[in-house]
Formats: C-alpha cells, structure tokens, sequence
C-alpha cells in the first residue's frame, strides 16, 4: 500500500473519523494512542487482554489473538494505517494488513529484527558503512554448529535467535560443556553465541524514518540495566565521549536506511573497553518500535518517540526533535509496590512529585508484580547536575539503588 498523507482531525474517503491502529496493547501501545488521540486521531488496538492498559484507553479495542483473521479484519476495517508496539506481532499477521491499510514498520523490518540471526547479519553488511560491528558470534542450529564454535567465543552468552527479551533465553558459559548443557537447557532452537564483551557502558539510539527517506534522531541514551531489565537512562551532552555518540547515531541511521524503514527504530549499543580513552563501540541489537530508553522524549524534547510515530504512519512531516533539557528516566517497576516484609504497599509518589521538574507516568496496570514494568518517572532540570540530584533523590524515596 502506498501511504498518502493523513491529515490530522479529517475524515477518510470511507467517511470515518481517521483512526490509527496499533497491533498490542501494552504501556508502548498506550503511550502512542495517548500522541495519537493528542492530534485529534481516532485509535484502535488489537490486544487480547480485555484490560490491556492501551485498550483500555482506546477508542476501539479488538479483543482478539494476534494472527486472528477476523481481528485483523476488524482492524482493518476501522483503521487508516497500522503499527506495532511489539516484535512478536507475527509477521504473517502484518503482512495480511500490509495488502490493505499503510502498515509502518513493514513486516519485513519486523521480520529481522524478531531473528537475531537475521539481525546480526543486517549489523554485518552496514558495519561496511558505519564501522559499527556486532560482537564477534557464531550461529548454532546443529550439533555440528555447536562443535563447530571457536574457543575464541568463551566465555560467552548463548541467546535464543527468537522470542527472547529483557535477558530472558540467555545463558551465559564458560566453557564448551556449559554451552553443550545451555543448548539443552534451551531446547535446542536456533541460537547466537555471542563472546562476553567487557561492557564500560550501554547506550541506544532512537531513529524515525518517513517514507521518503528523510530520517531524525534523538540525542544518545546512556542505559543502566539491573538483572537484565532497562533501570535508569541518562540523557545530557556529557553522558558519551562525543564521538562515539556521533558514530552511534550515524549507525542506527545506516541500519533505518538498510532496511527502507518507515516509523520510530531503536538501536542499542554497548561500548566495550578496548584499551582505548573512549572504548569501542558495537551493535547488540534493535527494537522496531518506541523503546523504553526513549521514555524521557514525552517531557525533554520538543517532539516525543510517540508523536514522531504517529507523524511517520500518518505521512507528516518528521522535523528533527531538539532536547530542551537534560534528563533522567527511572523504570518503575513491580518490586516498589511490595515492602521489604512482602506486603503490598503503594509507593510515595506524593513525595516523589514534591521534588521539582519530577513527571510521573503509570500504564494502568492492576496488578503490580515483581519485575514487571508499571511506569516510569522523568526528571528533567535545566542542567545535568541537577537532572541526576533530583533522581537520586527520587531513588531514596522510592527505595532504588543510587546509579
Ligand atoms: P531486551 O529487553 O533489550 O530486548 P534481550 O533479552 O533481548 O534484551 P540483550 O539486549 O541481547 O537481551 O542482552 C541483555 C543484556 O545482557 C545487555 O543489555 C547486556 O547488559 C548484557 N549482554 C548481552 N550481550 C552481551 C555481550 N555479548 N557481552 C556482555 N554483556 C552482554
Ligand atoms: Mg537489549
């Protein structure tokens, strides 16, 4: 389908209200219909769960599963173009929407980046570009594979090639009998061997691409991961050596591009300790959608991740975001609803918001659990060093390491 411009607060030629639709209904889905509905759009998700927190905002929610044709009829029916808040959306499923209604990101770029296989291949063919590289990895998907693997990648982490996220089908080995053991544990699927990197730090880039090519950036993330799952971002001139934030975002530019993609990419980083003053930068991978580390853009730039999403699908102009301030993102998981004896409790957020430039955000989720993420906090200050004060103080509050 060829996209045309949709215009925000008109009808459609089938005389509906526009309406844009995304595939998932989580706390991404949610935030974006939030943008989408700001600029006077009518919203639609799929979601199976009745109280999926961007269903329950929406102006239709379509309670079925992901691949269920009469859903994505339905889908289809009510919605001017489609996007995705998730990359396990099957990619079948996008494919039977892309034949009807403006579909961004398309199916194919989806399609990469839920195979780390395929993934790291795209990483490898625009290394030639961006002289960004993956770490050093080896695909298992037999046992001769397995044997196959250089002693050079131990110790490493064995990743599954599909459905894995924050830091779940990884387990890392030392040696060749704990990988062998770590491919049974895993089942056997396709799987990476990656080698273990000396990590000084983890950045991401957030893109968005229209479909004439035309592409922004937001300034560079510097990410702080605790038991595999994103914890503090870090978003100020001083949070990279300037050159690697430089190379970083060119790269996620060349990956955008590789892909002829169209909508909001996320590409994360790691820089690895290479004796260097700087370090050296390598792709881990992508995200196909808004990111968790692009949360602060709702309140430090003057365009959020969400609001260049739906300027991507709708065919508006993509205008460079500018960061008016620096900026602090807190993930607020599950665990601060329990005290330290196990009983729930509900964090302080009266004095959480009594410290100035702090902006909460709750996905309105009913059920806290640990581990699971139920908002995030931004805080923004007119410099740096304010912008970390004040989140530190805000992890006091809430019970959270210092970072
Ligand atoms: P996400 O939720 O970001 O999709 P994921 O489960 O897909 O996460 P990765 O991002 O590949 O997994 O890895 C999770 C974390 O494990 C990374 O953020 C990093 O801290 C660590 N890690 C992953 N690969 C390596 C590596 N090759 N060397 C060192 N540390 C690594
Ligand atoms: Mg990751």
């Amino acid at each position: 389908m060829t996209s045309k411009t949709l215009l925000p607060g008109s009808t459609s030629d089938r005389g509906q209200q526009l309406t844009l639709g995304v595939m998932g209904g989580g706390q991404l889905g949610r935030m974006f219909v939030h943008s989408a509905q700001a600029m006077g759009y009518f919203t639609a998700v799929l979601d199976p769960d009745p109280a999926s927190p961007a269903g329950r905002v929406s102006h239709y929610h379509i309670q079925t599963a992901y691949g269920d044709e009469q859903g994505l009829a339905q889908l289809m029916q009510r919605c001017d173009a489609i996007t995705t808040e998730f990359e396990n959306v099957p990619a079948p499923a996008l494919m039977t929407l892309a034949a009807h209604r403006p579909v961004a990101p398309g199916a194919n770029a989806v399609a990469v980046a839920q195979d780390r296989v395929k993934e790291k291949a795209l990483f490898v063919a625009c290394a030639a570009d961006s002289g960004v590289n993956p770490a050093p990895y080896a695909t298992i998907t037999t046992p001769e594979l397995l044997a196959a693997v250089p002693a050079s990648l131990l110790p490493g982490i064995l990743k599954t090639s599909t459905l894995g996220y924050d830091g779940k089908g990884q387990v890392r080995v030392t040696t060749r009998d704990e990988l062998a053991a770590a491919w049974d544990q895993l089942g056997h699927v396709p799987c990476v061997l990656e080698q273990m990197l000396p990590l000084v730090a983890e950045c991401s880039v957030i893109v968005a691409r229209s479909a004439d090519g035309a592409c922004v950036h937001f300034p560079v993330q510097r990410n702080l991961h605790r038991d595999g799952i994103l914890s503090v971002t870090e978003i100020y001139e001083e949070n990279m050596p300037p050159a690697l934030a430089e190379k970083a975002v060119a790269a996620a530019k060349f990956i955008a591009s590789d892909l002829h993609y169209v909508g909001v990419l996320c590409v994360e980083f790691f820089v690895v300790d290479d004796g260097s003053a700087d370090g050296a930068l390598v792709v881990n991978e992508m995200a196909p959608r808004p990111h968790n580390s692009g949360h602060y853009t709702q309140n430090a730039c003057t365009l959020s991740q969400f609001d260049l999403q739906v300027r991507a699908m709708a065919g508006l102009p993509l205008v460079q975001p500018r960061q008016h301030s620096p900026a602090v993102m807190l993930n607020l998981l599950g665990d601060l609803w329990f005290a330290a004896d196990g009983s729930e409790r509900s964090p302080a957020w009266d004095a959480v918001l009594a410290l100035p430039g702090t902006h909460l955000h709750l996905y309105g989720k009913l059920q806290a659990r640990r581990g699971r993420k139920m908002g995030h906090l931004n805080i923004t200050a007119a410099t740096a060093a304010e912008a970390r004060a004040t989140a530190l103080q805000a992890c006091e509050v809430l019970g959270l390491p210092p970072f």
